[in-house]
């Protein structure tokens, strides 16, 4: 199908987008989940704002307080990042997931979060990290925490003309160990379940651990019980079984032609014992 026309601006700097924003057009990046929509007439907006020409949101920097990801780097610039991969490789090696490389040197981190799907694979890392994003409108600058973000299917704290300006990931040491583990749905690359686990080990007993899910329910979440049974526990293969079983625990789990609520829910169990373990063999 042919998408309903719009006007198509590419500005040359921010504030410039900003305002356009603030007048009610939308923003574009990479087009791989927006023009879809389009041409499905899912959505229709009368005016497109292309972030992605942007220099200034396309950066990968590290910073005091973590590294910076503007918010049009591409996910393959992500998955490929030396600073990431050295300093907080759960980033890469999620985006290294994400669909096909087509669609990873198209898409851009902000697209992603921005759009929330709830099988997206981002926001299971940005939750097992704590990560805050960065926002921008013509009225200034704020800063949400992942899990405050991503508040619904396909709905964020975003508010009218506000754009997703950077997200910023924690700095990891050597002794903290990671995962994403993700049951591909082969069609699209999608998330059917996907964990993401960051764990640090203190005297050989774990003395922290973050868990993020996505692809269970209408939202990524962390999962909290799961990562109290492991904080203090040696992590046998005894104690990640009981706290992968309390991953889905409370959660209305979506169904769908790929997979049912019970099963989402067991594959949650499976990948979360995957994840744990290969995060806690990964601290050096
Ligand atoms: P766009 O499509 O341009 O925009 C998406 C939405 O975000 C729009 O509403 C737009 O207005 C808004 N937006 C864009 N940038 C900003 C910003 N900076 N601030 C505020 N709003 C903004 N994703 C996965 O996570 N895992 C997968 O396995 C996966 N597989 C895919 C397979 C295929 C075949 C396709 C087409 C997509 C797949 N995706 C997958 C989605 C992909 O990651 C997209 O890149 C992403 O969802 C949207 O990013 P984008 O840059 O293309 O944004």
């Amino acid at each position: 199908m042919i998408s309903q026309s719009f006007e198509y601006t590419a500005p040359k700097s921010l504030d410039e987008a900003l305002g356009l924003l603030a007048q009610g057009a939308k923003p574009l990046a990479g087009g791989m989940s927006l023009i879809p929509m389009m041409k499905l007439r899912l959505t229709a907006p009368d005016r497109l704002v292309d972030l992605r020409r942007l220099k200034d949101l396309n950066y990968i920097r590290e910073e005091s307080n973590g590294i910076h990801i503007g918010a049009t780097t591409t996910h393959q610039d992500v998955a490929s990042s030396p600073l990431l991969r050295g300093k907080c490789p759960l980033m890469a090696e999620t985006a290294s997931h994400i669909g096909d490389p087509q669609v990873r040197n198209m898409g851009t981190i902000g697209g992603s979060v921005a759009h929330a799907d709830p099988s997206a694979d981002y926001p299971a890392a940005l939750q097992a990290l704590e990560a805050k994003v960065a926002l921008r409108s013509t009225k200034g600058d704020r800063i949400v925490s992942a899990s405050d973000f991503f508040v619904d299917t396909f709905t964020t704290a975003l508010e009218p003309g506000e754009i997703v300006r950077e997200v910023v990931v924690p700095i990891d040491d050597s002794g903290v160990g990671v995962s994403y583990q993700k049951l591909v749905q082969p069609a699209s690359g999608f998330a059917i379940v996907g964990i993401a686990v960051r764990v640090r080990k203190t005297g050989g007993k774990i003395s922290m651990a973050r868990i993020g899910v996505t692809g269970l329910a209408n939202s990524s979440y962390r999962a909290s019980a799961a990562e109290k049974a492991l904080e203090g526990k040696s992590g046998s293969a005894a104690e990640i079984q009981e706290a992968a079983a309390l991953v889905a625990q409370g959660v209305d789990a979506n169904a769908d032609l790929h997979a049912s609520a019970d099963y989402r829910r067991h594959l949650a169990t499976v990948y979360a014992a995957r994840a744990i373990t290969a995060a806690l063999a990964r601290i050096a």
